[in-house]
């Protein structure tokens, strides 16, 4: 498989190489310079698969002979343990639940992923891979457990003392092993900061293979179409199956585009956001003018610049027509999430996030408008218990607790305190050796 990059064409690499850097050394973002259509005896036929064999049928799709069979099944395996259910919500509108990994959010599909196919890539060599990863909280959680015990492969997260949630603050310093915690005295840009210099520090890059488990990565995102593929196993084929994605850096809507050139019976993508309004705002007069992120209720989307809207340009050339006949965009206030989080409940009983309820409010605002056939089905990329204030305080009553969560309580933290002082950091490092 061969990757280009979004600044230049030209700037070919292979997947071991677009998975261990993340960005291309021009800075632009990797994408497959071939994305296959997927045999129709496949997609005819997804409920004869398991998750797990589509998992392995779409990556291999891509990937072609770069990884042998049994090792990419492996892969597929480790990866994708946890189910992703279609609920139905409303007669025309189900909810896919993307929280049934260990932390609660989509992104254990990503980290998940991304994990085994560094530890692949990397198992042949007698360096152990360093990765560090400064968080503002969610990222860190998905990332922390979607490495915990990967061969090969040591995590170091800088997080912000006091900015995290005291939840997210035990996913990411309890589990251990691998997985180690830095407590910054000081801001996310200052973890932020402090990641950038050691990458650019030689002292450090002699003694450590390091590595980032950036957004960006490739490995990210091409998980996140396996989805699309199981949730459509799921759905009934013969009406028109829209999926609306609650966006913030673009992420789950890409994947999802990928799905559909790969062959899936997509009719049209949502595009649903809080007040970081860019995307929409393109969508509608096609001028694209990133901003400053606002605070907002649905927190994972508060995104002024999505760094995934370049792939979605590459994927149709710039051409805004083109995107607009497969993407459609709405845009909704914290009030309108709150008021929402509360009418579905008392309509359904079904349990809404933030995140999830803005994906509910523009699914029902494109069904105005749509054809009678047509179903939604809302991408719930978080359990509401994440969000455990804003929620209940929406409903006005308290919301189960799974497990998982319940026991992280119980769990001691560990984590190194440090100042936002560079050369802090780099004396503990180097301290490990
Ligand atoms: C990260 C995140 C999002 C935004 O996803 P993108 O792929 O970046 O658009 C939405 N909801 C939750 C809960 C998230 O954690």
């Amino acid at each position: 498989m061969q990757l280009y990059s979004t600044n230049n064409k030209n700037n070919t690499v292979d997947l071991k190489e677009a998975v261990l850097k993340s960005l291309a050394v021009d800075n632009g973002l990797y994408m497959p310079a071939d994305i296959p259509r997927l045999p129709q005896a496949f997609l005819d036929n997804l409920d004869h698969f398991s998750f797990v064999e589509i998992a392995f049928q779409v990556s291999k799709n891509l990937f072609g002979e770069t990884i042998d069979n049994w090792d990419l099944w492996q892969i597929c395996e480790n990866a994708i343990n946890f189910e992703a259910p279609v609920v139905p919500v409303y007669d025309n509108i189900s909810s896919l639940e993307l929280w049934h990994g260990p932390s609660l959010a989509f992104k254990d599909f990503g980290a998940r992923y991304m994990a085994q196919l560094m530890s692949y890539f990397t198992k042949d060599s007698n360096d152990p891979l360093t990765i560090l990863v400064a968080t503002s909280g969610d990222t860190g959680g998905a990332v922390a457990a979607g490495f915990h015990n990967t061969p090969g492969i040591e995590v170091i997260i800088l997080y912000p003392s006091g900015r995290v949630s005291p939840l997210q603050e035990k996913q990411l310093t309890t589990l251990g092993g691998n997985i180690s915690a830095c407590e910054i005295l000081g801001s996310f840009d200052d973890c932020q900061a402090i990641v950038k210099t050691a990458f650019l520090d030689d002292d450090l890059n002699s003694k450590y293979n390091l590595s980032s488990a950036n957004s960006i990565n490739i490995a990210r995102l091409i998980p996140q179409s396996f989805y699309y593929f199981e949730a459509m196993k799921q759905l009934d084929s013969s009406q028109q199956n829209v999926f609306c994605i609650p966006s913030g850096n673009f992420g789950n809507l890409t994947a999802g585009l990928l799905a559909k050139k790969m062959g899936l019976n997509i009719s049209k993508f949502i595009a649903a956001t809080n007040a970081n309004k860019v995307v929409p705002e393109y969508l509608s007069t096609g001028t694209y003018n990133p901003q400053p992120s606002i605070a907002t209720l649905s927190n994972a989307m508060d995104v002024g610049a999505p760094s995934n809207f370049v792939r979605i340009q590459e994927l149709y050339q710039s051409n805004h027509n083109a995107i607009t006949s497969d993407i459609v965009g709405y845009h909704y206030s914290d009030d309108s999430t709150t008021t929402e989080m509360a009418d579905i409940y008392t309509q359904t009983k079904y349990v809404a996030d933030p995140h999830g309820a803005v994906g509910f409010l523009a699914a029902k605002e494109y069904l105005k408008s749509a054809s009678s056939d047509t179903h939604v089905t809302v991408l719930e990329t978080a359990h509401p218990a994440k969000f455990l204030d804003t929620v209940e305080s929406a409903l006005d009553q308290n919301i189960d607790i799974p497990q998982r969560l319940e026991k992280l309580s119980d769990k001691q933290k560990t984590a190194t305190g440090l100042s936002n002082r560079y050369e802090d950091f780099k004396g503990y490092l180097l301290g490990r050796v």
